[in-house]
Order: structure tokens, then sequence, then C-alpha cells
């Protein structure tokens, strides 16, 4: 009787704080027939009504974007911590959930504000807090989020305005992780390391064909991630949010990638998540993250309610197996500094084996097209004619590009312009207080192509083929060492070793290195050729044979270049990579035992 009347107490008291704050409780989202989104300054006062009005949930910011306009983030955590160590001390698992990486695709944002608000007010889901607390970044790009409009993504249906793809400054946030060009991305990156989150979700919607499934993921499951929570979030976690969804009316399947992009029946391909994308910087920083992509083509409101069931389902999940997961983390945290010992082979690039399983993909009806105007054809599909097609899916990868781990990467003091990278993402190295005989591993470029145009406003080098040399070498104090055993080191690997997609040299940092700064002038070397040859009869078989190349014999100006090249006046720096790499513990000793090092991170 008495729990009874208890129960009627705690009735009577929600529905007397609902109606006290029905009114602003309502999310824009649902004010309007769940058809928009609101506005910064209407989420922002949806925030601080949360905050205000619920002591688990705390309103911070993590600074401003380049427009100067304040990054909120709500903490929601049952005791109404807002600092990540008092939460650790309680053993909860702490999730990132972020939206607004590409404001047009706010779903994340309006499912997570309804969320919060169902778990405080109406007490749904609230046990979760007993095990996960959750940092929500409702909209990270918030400049990008203000330049709205209706005409923002040209396939996609609503909301009914929306914000623009890229921040003020144009930057793509989901290619910045690595090189955090973007005042925003710095922010982040701040946060990242601070909360040093135990899993994260990233809300997205796609473009491409049309289907069935109203939400898609990307869980990285080849790559990056340690094999043990790759292992977790393949075997375990997975399965379990495939279900729950199907039974909700949403079933989900991986991020589409056509092998020809708008044809289901050419089949789908697998890939390993670059650390630009969230799930490959996540990977590589020891964490498991799940891309949710919404379909484009869906109505707005049926994508923010996928959005919603998926993190609901996975919140439940990970609040259930909070414990397994926190330790799985530890693990590859420690894995990670032991990299070099237990798999001194770095994969650096993936591609398909070429074998496939046959998946069924819930697929709309479609039939190519004639183009009236472009002499080209197209798909056109009918979403109103489900069909289901048995299509093969290219899901293994091999690893085609690998590097032997050196004990340490050496930074020469006049290219420190790396260092506030390496700070920001807490990746640890020491300076070198005097100058050192070393034996290094010094690599070499050939035939470098730049592309022609700019990425992400850089300029990416495209190819180049490589040489290592191992060399005596006198490095110069005031050098940065920066050794491979620490937590960081898959970032470390692909920042500075040449072959991965995402190191310095790629993103461009080093462009400088492949320009020719002297010539020779014909009237000098034609005159030195004859007595030249004659001394150096093994340059001139290969000239000779050069020579029999016509592009190369059509080219004086390259003829004269190649002659130079052979000579002592010759650039020795020309197309040599900078940094250095101690491939040997007995070399990289001489540093410890002598204290030349001193440590430039303490953590
Ligand atoms: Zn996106």
């Amino acid at each position: 009787m008495k729990r009874y009347f208890f129960t009627l107490f705690m009735i009577f008291n929600l529905v007397a704080y609902s109606q006290r704050l029905e009114v602003d409780t309502l999310t824009w989202f649902e004010k309007s027939q769940e058809l928009e989104t609101p506005n910064y300054i209407q989420t922002l006062d949806y925030c601080k009504m949360l905050s205000t009005n619920f002591r688990q949930v705390s309103l911070s910011y993590i600074g401003k974007s380049a427009l100067g306009l304040d990054i909120p983030i709500l903490i929601i955590d049952k005791n109404g911590f807002s600092n990540p160590h008092l939460i650790r001390a309680k053993n909860r698992a702490i999730v990132l959930i972020q939206a607004g990486v590409h404001p047009g695709e706010p779903e994340g944002k309006d499912a997570m504000l309804m969320m919060i608000r169902d778990m405080m007010l109406y007490g749904k889901n609230v046990s979760f807090l007993d095990n996960v607390s959750i940092v929500f970044l409702p909209i990270f790009n918030v400049d990008g989020h203000e330049r709205r409009s209706p005409y923002n993504r040209i396939n996609q249906d609503g909301p009914k305005e929306m914000g623009w793809r890229t921040t003020a400054q144009n930057y793509n946030l989901n290619r910045d992780y690595l090189k955090a060009d973007a005042t925003e991305m710095k922010l982040w990156v701040d946060m990242f390391n601070r909360w040093n989150f135990d899993f994260l979700f990233d809300c997205h919607t796609t473009n491409g064909a049309d289907y069935q499934y109203p939400v898609t993921y990307s869980l990285e499951l080849f790559g990056n991630l340690d094999k043990s929570l790759t292992n977790w979030a393949e075997k375990k976690y997975l399965p379990h949010i495939e279900t729950k969804m199907e039974e909700d009316g949403y079933p989900i399947f991986p991020y589409v990638i056509f092998r020809n992009w708008h044809d289901p029946q050419s089949g789908l391909r697998n890939y390993v998540s670059s650390l630009k994308l969230l799930n490959g910087y996540a990977a590589a920083n020891n964490r498991i993250s799940l891309l949710i992509e919404t379909h484009q083509l869906k109505s707005y409101s049926k994508r923010v309610w996928g959005t919603y069931h998926i993190l609901e389902h996975s919140l439940d999940y990970i609040s259930k197996n909070h414990n397994e997961l926190m330790n799985l983390n530890k693990s590859a945290d420690e894995n990670s500094r032991n990299l070099i010992i237990n798999n001194p082979m770095y994969p650096l690039k993936y591609a398909p084996t070429g074998d496939f399983i046959m998946v069924d993909f819930k697929g709309v009806f479609y039939e190519e097209m004639q183009s009236e105007f472009t002499n080209s054809t197209w798909f056109k599909y009918d979403s109103t004619r489900p069909v289901t097609y048995s299509i093969p899916f290219f899901k293994d990868l091999k690893v085609v590009e690998h590097s032997k781990m050196p004990v340490a990467y050496v930074v020469p003091q006049e290219w420190l312009f790396v260092e506030p990278l390496l700070k920001l993402h807490k990746i640890d190295y020491y300076t070198l207080r005097e100058n050192i005989n070393l034996e290094i591993m010094q690599q070499s470029f050939e035939n470098v192509k730049l592309s022609a145009t700019s990425f992400e406003g850089r300029q990416m080098v495209e190819s180049f083929d490589m040489k290592e040399e191992s060399i005596q070498k006198i490095v110069l104090k005031n050098s940065l060492i920066v050794p491979v055993q620490q937590i960081k080191s898959r970032l470390v690997m692909h920042l500075f070793e040449p072959k991965s997609d995402d190191s310095f040299l790629q993103w461009g940092y080093f462009n400088i290195i492949f320009e020719q700064k002297e010539y020779t002038e014909a009237y000098v070397i034609e005159k030195m050729l004859a007595q030249f040859f004659e001394e150096n009869p093994a340059i001139k078989a290969e000239f000779d044979e050069k020579m029999k190349d016509e592009e190369f014999a059509s080219n004086t100006r390259s003829i004269h270049n190649w002659i130079y090249s052979k000579t002592p006046y010759w650039d020795e720096n020309l197309n040599v990579y900078p940094i250095l790499k101690i491939m040997d513990y007995s070399e990289y000793s001489k540093l410890e035992n002598t204290k030349l090092l001193r440590k430039s991170i303490l953590r």
C-alpha cells in the first residue's frame, strides 16, 4: 500500500512538473510537425532549458568557432558531474554523441534533444545513466549551421531549412580530424583528449543510391582498430543493434558504397577509414565509433527517429556492458604502446582481396534511362517498388602497403612546424640536447606527382616512388625525437610514414622539398660533357640507354638537367625526406643512456 501511494505521488509529481514545463519542453522539431530543425539560438535556448531544469544536465562550451560563436556541449551524468575525472571515479563509461559536423544533416541534434528530455522529464531510459555518461555535441560546425537555406542539399528531403556542409573557412570537418586545420577541429581534438571517450557516435545523412534502409552505419572492422575491440564491435555490439533496429522497423545495413556508384547490382565494397574521418581517427586512438548515415530520400521525421532508435539501443547495450568495453579500451591502449614489439610491420594501405560473399540487399526497383540532354544514362529508382537483390559484397580487405616500425622518428629543428600538431594530438616526444652521430634510415623520392587541384586547402602529393637508405648522420641538437612506443603509436605512424594517405608528406606539408632551386645553363654543361663522360663511363652508358627513349631525347632541357643531376653540383637535399628514422634500439639507447632527451610533454 505504502508503495502504491509512493508511486501515485511520483506520477503526480511528474505530471505537475511536466505541466509546468509543458510548452518549453517540446523541441522545435516536435513543434514543427517534425519538419524543421532549430537554428543555433533556438538550439542553445533548449540546451539552457535542459541544464537549468535538470541537475543531471550541464551546459558547457568547447570554445569559439572561426566566426566567434560558442560551441556548446551538454553533459548528462547521473550525479550532475561535468568533470571527466569525477565521472571516471564512478566507473561510468563516457560516450560522445555528435551532430552537425555537416550541418545540412542535423538529425542527431533533434533526436538527442528529445532523448535527453525524455530521460529527464519522463524517466525514459534514465537507467542508462547508472553506467554511462553522455557528452552531446549538438552542433559541431556552428558557423555552417547558421548558413541556413532550403537549398543547401539538392538531393535531400528536408528539413525545411538546413545549414551548410563546411565551416566559415570552407573546411569540411569530416576530413580534418588528423590535420586539424580548422579552428573548430583544434577545439574538438582538445575535447577528445580531455574526455578520453569510451565510444563515439557521429550523426550524418548520406547521398548515393536509393534503397529501403532508413539508416546505414559504418564501424571500423578492418584497419586501425585494436583486434579485441574490433571483435567486440563486430560480434557483440553490431548483432544487438541489427536485431533491435529490425524489430523497430528500421532495418540497418553497412554504409553503402557500390562498386559502380549508383548501381546496387554491381556489388558492395568495403573500405578502411582514413584518419581524416572520425571512424579512422577514433580507431587509431583505440576507440570504437559508429558512423550513422540516415538516407537522404527518407522524410526528415523518419531520419530523426531512425537516429533516435539506433542511439537508444546503442546506449542501452553500452550501459549493460560498460565494464567489458572500458576494460577492452584500457588493454587496447596498452597494446598500442607495444605495437612495435608485437607487430613491427605496420599496415598503411588496404585493398579488397577480390573474395566476396552474397548478401541480401533491400533495394528498390530501378532502370537505366537514356538522358535526353547529356548523351549518358542514369538510374531511375522507384521507391514504391521494394526489391530484395542478392548481390556480392567484397567484404575482405588485405594489406597492400606496410612499413617496418622505427623505434623513433626524428624531426630536425628547421621542420618544427609539425610540433603544434604533435602537441594537439597529445603525442609524446623529446627534444635532443646535444648533437649525436647515429645510424639512421633516410627516405627519398622519385617520380613525384603533385595533385592538380587543392584538397581541403592543401596541395596533396598524388604519387611517388620511395627509396630507403641506412646512413650515418649527425643528428643536430634541438631535433624532436618521437618514439613509437606510446599510446598514440598509430597516429605517429600515419603522420610520419610517407606511404600513409594521412601523412604530413601526402598532405603537402613538405612539398617544398620537391622544388629544384639551381639549374645548369646549356653553354656551361655542353662544354663539360666530353670530359665528364670520359671520366664516368657508367654514367655515359646509362645516358646512351636513356637517349633511346624518344621522349627523353626530344627535351634538351631535361637531358641537361639529368646530366646535371649526376654531377657533384646537384642538390643532395632535393626530394629527400627531412624526417629521419631510428630503426635500432641500440642506436636509440645511445640517446637514453646519455640522458640526451628532454621530455617535451609530461602527462
Ligand atoms: Zn555527413
